[in-house]
């Protein structure tokens, strides 16, 4: 299909700002921009008909890292540098409810849980001896003891008697969040064209020409955020990384309140609308679930169905009701890739699982990234 003169001229000339992805950093990154540049001409470009990566299809934790992170990454990063990653959430998690507020995105703070599985003796006395060491080197950023022993007042089963909690925690609802980021750009007047997929960009002196399924046009600065889809168009150390979720039907009574993972994060769950969302089951099959293609499989799906019956709901009756996956970006490294590409172009990458948190400012930063 040819496009018209008004349509090339209203949407595709003069762009000073083209982001590619519309999660949540591309949303973030044309909210920074707009800021920055009232009267710029932004454009995100949307492969999807919503965002079609990881932000809508999340599990919705506000979290800070659980005490078996912390830990872990103590073996393999500096004091500061942990300290640093923990404060790096919290602030994102401060900014996003500032932006949209508590009410409009349901955040609460329930808790945020670690379970520990009878098979984890080592694991648990680990993290249980070194609570107060944690505590004390997080005090900088919590202002107070984050991480308390409780005891398993939810009733779960084959598991250790004791959870250990961060009491900072919290939970959102991921679809109000992202439709609240969505309307928030809209109404900063930034154009948004959705099922629209970029299949390259070349530099040129005064910008970027870039490619799409559907047309081609010129933009003054390009910014690439398409995170666990990465690959298809830069050469940046960011893995795809598929994850699969499933949501009960309602169930009565159900007195389950808070984020919960176990298995060093491997598994989480979490109570919403008297259901439970409940994923994870990657490590089951790392190398298959390193792929940018949507899809839940039958080892995946029936390992988080045994685990719902005989870990989480042991005791209740309950029907599975939705299943879904999302695609990640990850890597050998935590810490996100936000950096120049060549001229004009510039990528905020590999949020792994903390995209919540940290999404804001990495938008924020790439937007920086241009003068
Ligand atoms: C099941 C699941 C549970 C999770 N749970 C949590 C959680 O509880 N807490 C937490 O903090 N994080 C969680 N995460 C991680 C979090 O969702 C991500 O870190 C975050 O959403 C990444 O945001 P993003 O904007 O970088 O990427 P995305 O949201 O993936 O956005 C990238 C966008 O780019 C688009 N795109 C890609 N290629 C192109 C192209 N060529 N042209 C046009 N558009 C393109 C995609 O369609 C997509 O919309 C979870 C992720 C998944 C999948």
């Amino acid at each position: 299909m040819k496009l018209s003169y008004w349509e090339y001229k209203t949407w595709l000339t003069d762009i000073d700002f083209t982001i590619v992805g519309s999660g949540i950093v591309g949303l973030n990154c044309a909210l920074r921009l707009r800021e920055r540049f009232p009267k710029a001409k932004i454009l995100i470009l949307e492969k999807g008909f919503l965002p079609q990566g990881a932000s809508t299809k999340n599990a919705g934790f506000a979290c800070f890292g659980s005490i078996s992170e912390v830990v872990a990454d103590l073996g393999s990063h500096s004091e500061q540098e942990v300290i640093d990653l923990v404060a790096q959430r919290w602030k994102g998690i401060g900014l996003l409810r500032k932006k949209l507020g508590d009410q409009s995105i349901d955040f609460q703070v329930n808790g945020g849980h670690e379970l520990f599985l009878d098979s984890a003796d080592a694991l648990y006395l680990d993290c249980a001896e070194r609570l107060p060491e944690i505590n004390k080197l997080l005090q900088s950023v919590y202002g107070a003891d984050a991480f308390h022993l409780r005891p398993n007042t939810f009733g779960f089963h084959k598991v250790k008697e004791k959870y250990i909690t961060n009491s900072f925690e919290g939970q959102l609802h991921t679809g109000k969040m992202m439709n609240g980021l969505l309307r928030l750009v809209q109404a900063a007047g930034v154009l948004q064209l959705n099922s629209i997929t970029v299949e390259d960009f070349s530099g040129k002196a005064s910008g970027v020409h870039v490619k799409t399924d559907r047309f081609e046009f010129v933009t003054r600065k390009l910014f690439i955020a398409t995170n666990g889809f990465a690959a298809h168009l830069l050469n940046e150390e960011v893995q795809p990384a598929r994850a699969q979720v499933l949501i009960t039907e309602p169930i009565a009574d159900l007195h389950i309140k808070g984020t919960f993972h176990f298995d060093e994060g491997y598994y989480y769950f979490r109570n919403i609308d008297n259901r439970i969302l409940f994923g994870g089951g990657r490590n089951l099959d790392l190398k298959g679930e390193e792929t940018d293609r949507f899809g839940c499989t039958p080892r995946i799906q029936e390992r988080l169905e045994m685990l719902l019956k005989e870990v989480i709901l042991p005791e209740t009756p309950h029907k599975v009701a939705q299943r879904w996956s999302g695609i990640m970006g990850t890597g050998p490294q935590k810490k996100p890739i936000v950096k120049p590409v060549s001229d004009h172009v510039y990528c905020g990458l590999r949020l792994g699982g903390m995209g919540i948190a940290i999404g804001s400012a990495v938008g924020a930063e790439l937007a920086d990234l241009t003068e």
